[in-house]
């Protein structure tokens, strides 16, 4: 999972819009030209919300993994079983995030706290 190459492309994907945006609302600015400006604000607003958002999952999928639970929490980790750091439950389930993210939450049954992530394909 190359996830600097899915960094840039969000960032390019969404600066598209953003500069489509800014240069609506700069165009209508001067005119009061309510319908550009609401318009613009849109097209510049609503990628940038998308893009924090995608970046902020980017980075959780990225840091939390299993190496990152196994070195953050030690004693929860006994070879292959793994237990809640919350509760000390040793059932932790997988579910698919969906929404084209390709990562898997690995949580605890018994308090539903997320663990670590982990990428679809492996
Ligand atoms: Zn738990």
């Amino acid at each position: 999972m190359n996830y600097k190459a899915q960094k840039v492309f969000i960032l390019a994907f969404c600066s598209i819009f953003m500069v489509i945006g800014a240069v609506a609302m700069l165009v209508s600015l001067p005119q009061f030209s309510l319908f550009g400006i609401v318009w613009g604000a849109g097209f510049f607003f609503i990628p940038l919300l998308v893009m924090r958002g995608r970046l902020r999952q980017i980075s959780l999928f990225s840091t939390q993994t299993y190496d990152w639970y196994k070195a953050t929490h030690p004693a929860q980790v006994q070879g292959n079983r793994l237990s809640c750091f919350a509760c000390g439950n040793s059932r932790i389930q997988a579910r698919a995030l969906m929404n084209r993210t390709f990562h898997r939450e690995h949580f605890c049954t018994q308090c539903g706290k997320t663990l670590y992530y982990s990428p679809e394909q492996s």
